[in-house]
């Protein structure tokens, strides 16, 4: 033969997602606010393939570096998100 092409499959590997409870798609990927790459669970972020869409590395690094923006900013001003929850209400 002239070549072998190796199809890994994209079954997400989401065991410490499930361990930590966290919302999935019904896929397996788990479920983040793509503008701040928050999950539901307070304090948990997410980034990357684990996220579906495009699985491509820049992805991944961008994500990643926006999550670790909305964690300086949800640990350093947590109460910036208590004003956009009550701006959102009002
Ligand atoms: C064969 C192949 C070719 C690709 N080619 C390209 C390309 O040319 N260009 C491109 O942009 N993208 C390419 N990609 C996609 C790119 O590799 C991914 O989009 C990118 O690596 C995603 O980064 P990530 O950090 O989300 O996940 P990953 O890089 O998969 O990192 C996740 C890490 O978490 C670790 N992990 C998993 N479970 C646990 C656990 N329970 N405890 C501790 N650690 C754990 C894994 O070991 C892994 O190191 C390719 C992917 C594959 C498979």
């Amino acid at each position: 033969m002239d070549g072998v092409f190796v199809a890994i499959g994209y079954v997400p590997n989401n065991e410490i997602a499930k361990g930590l409870q966290l919302e999935l798609t019904p896929d397996g990927y788990i479920k983040v606010d793509l503008t701040s790459m928050r999950t539901p669970m307070p304090g948990v972020y997410a980034a990357g393939d684990i996220t579906g869409g495009l699985k491509q590395i820049v992805v991944a690094v961008g994500q990643g570096s926006i999550a670790a923006m909305s964690a300086f900013e949800d640990i350093g001003n947590p109460h910036l998100d208590k004003q956009q929850a009550e701006r959102k209400a009002s």
